[in-house]
């Protein structure tokens, strides 16, 4: 069989990038082996984010540019993948024609056969399904991932948050059974991982073979090999009594979680249908820290949701300071069509958004630069991933997903080995290996 050319681009989140990971493996058997950049390659993939404003307008440039090498290899395949491909569909053929195949992110195990009709038909194909059995029909091999792997768990979303397109991009949600999440993860750390991070857009939600995310992350804890565990992206209500006992006794489940909470104003987590109100995310702090006081936590946030009152930023502000968060992700609120947040009377002026996330943003860097300096001195195991970006330094993480460089060789790559933090800045830590 000759060997083609794929060329993935990847937008968006984790499980999006678990995805290309995945649309790779689909398209193996047909002879693809992915490249590294568009030029020169038989097929392209765009797997593409609508999280945030202008996401599809991004895609349609990218076209753009992948059309002009296009244009040099007439039977190059371009497709569009993911959230935009799903919430757009025919339109993307309407603007932009050159395009051959849009899929969603629950169809994507169905590329070989749209490339196959697109090339004996030629015109274009498109799948937009909800297929539940997406799993059932990815090839059961997968490449290697590096010490640190990726496996979605869970995908889909009931809860309907008024700023966000997942329930309409990815559909209900939906759990992986247990015995074929055991597998891939056997697999993931036969391939060399020493971690796993299990993904779903509410992972914690999952409910696989009955069983719930507590119950699954002490299952596979017994793998051999499997040093850490982590879990992205939880919501504060399906957090479970199971999963308080893990992080409380099991040592694998990394002591650092990325908590969404988006605001700290009951009034606006109520309008953004988050279902919580700010002492209940207090609670849920509290109670891992009840027995895991070496515990810390991120979050998502959104600044300037319609109708965000200064006393309710002051509210998200307080949020921040009581909880104490040692990393955040935050973002300008930006209407997305489709979404309830969309068509709110008390749209937030830019200038206002700005201001406040800048202020946002300045509150967290500062708690994050004061914890890593808080760490120099300490002894923190840390994995190797990588050669850093000087020569003869090595680049891993810490159990609190801080970039740590040391003085060292590639034999350090995929070992988790003890580092006396010498140095805390303000997104990575430096350090010496003691062992
Ligand atoms: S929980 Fe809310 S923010 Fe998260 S994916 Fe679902 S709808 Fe979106």
């Amino acid at each position: 069989m000759t060997k083609k050319k794929l060329y993935i681009k990847t937008y968006g989140c984790q499980m999006n990038i678990y995805d290309s990971l995945r649309m790779e493996d689909v398209m193996r058997p047909f002879g693809y082996e992915s490249c590294n950049e568009p030029a020169g390659a038989d097929m392209v993939i765009l797997n593409t984010c609508h999280i945030r404003e202008k996401a599809a307008e991004k895609v349609y440039s990218e076209l753009g540019r992948i059309k002009r090498e296009k244009d040099k290899n007439k039977k190059m395949i371009i497709a569009v993948a993911g959230c935009v491909g799903q919430a757009e569909g025919d339109e993307i053929f309407r603007r932009a024609p050159y395009v051959d195949v849009v899929v969603g992110p629950q169809s994507y195990q169905s590329l070989p056969d749209l490339v196959g009709k697109v090339q004996r038909e030629s015109g274009h194909a498109i799948n937009l399904e909800f297929e539940d059995d997406k799993f059932d029909q990815l090839p059961e091999e997968h490449a290697p991932q590096g010490v640190s792997g990726i496996l979605s768990i869970q995908e889909g979303c009931d809860k309907f948050c008024t700023f966000c397109v997942v329930p309409y991009t990815r559909g209900a949600e939906y759990s992986r059974d247990v015995p074929a999440i055991y597998r891939e993860a056997i697999k993931l750390v036969a391939n060399g991982a020493k971690e796993i991070t299990l993904l779903g857009q509410n992972v914690n939600a999952f409910h696989g073979s009955d069983w719930n995310l507590g119950q699954l992350i002490e299952h596979i804890s017994k793998i051999e090999g499997l040093e850490r565990i982590r879990y992205s992206t939880p919501h504060p209500r399906d957090m479970h009594e199971d999963l308080y006992k893990q992080h409380w006794n099991n040592p694998k489940l990394m002591p650092f979680l990325n908590l969404p909470v988006q605001s700290g104003s009951n009034r606006i987590l109520e309008k953004m249908n988050r279902k919580h109100k700010r002492d209940d995310y207090f609670k849920i702090i509290d109670r891992i820290r009840e027995k895991r006081t070496d515990m810390q936590f991120s979050s998502d946030f959104i600044i300037g949701f319609p109708g965000e009152t200064d006393q309710d930023f002051e509210d998200t502000m307080d949020l921040a300071r009581r909880v104490g968060f040692v990393q955040g992700y935050s973002f300008k609120y930006s209407p997305r069509p489709g979404t309830p947040g969309a068509d709110m009377d008390d749209q937030v002026p830019e200038e206002v958004k700005n201001e406040r996330l800048q202020r946002f943003q300045a509150l967290v860097n500062e708690q994050q630069l004061a914890y890593n300096k808080s760490c120099i001195g300490k002894v923190m195991p840390v994995l190797f991933e990588k050669p850093a970006k000087y020569a003869g330094q090595i680049v891993g993480r810490s159990e609190y997903m801080q970039s740590v460089t040391v003085e060292g060789g590639e034999e350090l790559i995929g070992r988790i080995a003890d580092v006396e933090v010498t140095a805390g800045r303000g997104n990575s830590l430096g350090g010496v290996v003691t062992d």
